[in-house]
């Protein structure tokens, strides 16, 4: 398959008792890859877990880089990766973000948990253009939530909440939205996250008459289009997430 790599494991590090930050050697995927995209790893040789694992791509400079939390069996088993091990990985899969136009001033991307993985790649592109970029992240708890010393480095402003106050301000993501200048003309949201956050994020939008898109992260198993296992509501019908997503327009799924 032309899009298969194998790609060995530069590291794997625990970062909070939840999340993981794993670094793979670039190969011929780093270049590939845009903002939003997603690669599928196989976890494991053996039949368990049977599918491949989606996962969005964190970064993509210098290496392939991958933030992930610990779920089910393919996450703990991904966790216990060694530096040198190999990894076979499809990608990149799926669509990308679009960029904003030339109209647009400000960027705020909003991430509830892992959600906020597909943003460093989007703040690694948008660095330096002249936007104003603006990241809310909503977080569990202070296990959900990381440094954000990178995304401020690409020049975003952040702000945290979590659900119990232990980092930031305490409640959903939604309690950051006031962080947003509603000016329609001039702003573009991307989202990624639960259901529930990114249909606040949609009212919210629908609102203050901004546009915007969303990366779903449905259950998915072959990643490109065959299975219908992955499939999303949206206002012109079903779509899969992983051919016809994982980024849409904002306006377009029904949550
Ligand atoms: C396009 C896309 C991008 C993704 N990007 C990331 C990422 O950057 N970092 C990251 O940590 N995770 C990401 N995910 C989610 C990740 O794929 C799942 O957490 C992972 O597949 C779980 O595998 P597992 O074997 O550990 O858990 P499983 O044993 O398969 O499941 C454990 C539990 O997690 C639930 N679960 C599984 N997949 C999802 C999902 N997609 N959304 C919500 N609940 C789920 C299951 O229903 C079950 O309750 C992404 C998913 C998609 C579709």
């Amino acid at each position: 398959m032309k899009n298969q790599f194998k790609l060995k494991i530069l590291s794997n590090k625990k970062i909070t008792d939840k999340l993981y930050y794993l670094i793979l050697e670039p190969g011929k995927l780093a270049a590939q890859v845009k903002p939003g995209q997603f690669i599928e790893v196989r976890i494991s040789d053996g039949l368990e877990p049977f599918f491949r694992r989606p996962f969005s791509v964190f970064r993509c400079q210098k290496s392939v880089e991958l933030f992930y939390e610990v779920r089910g069996k393919g996450t703990e088993i991904l966790s216990a990766k060694n530096k040198g091990e190999v990894l076979d990985v499809i990608g990149p899969l799926g669509t990308s973000f679009s960029l904003p136009s030339k109209k647009v001033k400000q960027v705020v991307m909003i991430g509830g948990g892992i959600g906020v993985a597909p943003f460093m790649a989007l703040s690694d592109t948008l660095n330096n253009k002249g936007y104003e970029l603006v990241l809310l992240y909503g977080g569990r708890n202070k296990d959900y939530t990381f440094n954000m010393s990178e995304f401020k480095k690409n020049g975003c402003k952040v702000f945290v909440s979590t659900d119990d106050g232990s980092v930031g301000v305490k409640g959903k993501v939604s309690v950051l939205f006031n962080k947003i200048k509603a000016d329609a003309e001039r702003t573009m949201i991307y989202t990624c996250g639960p259901r529930a956050m990114m249909a606040s994020v949609q009212d919210f939008a629908k609102k203050h008459g901004l546009k915007g898109e969303c990366s779903c992260e449905e259950v998915m198993a072959c990643g490109v289009g065959v299975c219908l296992g992955c499939v999303v509501k949206t206002v012109n019908g079903y779509k899969t997430c992983c051919k016809d997503g994982p980024v849409f327009r904002l306006d377009e799924v029904v949550f």
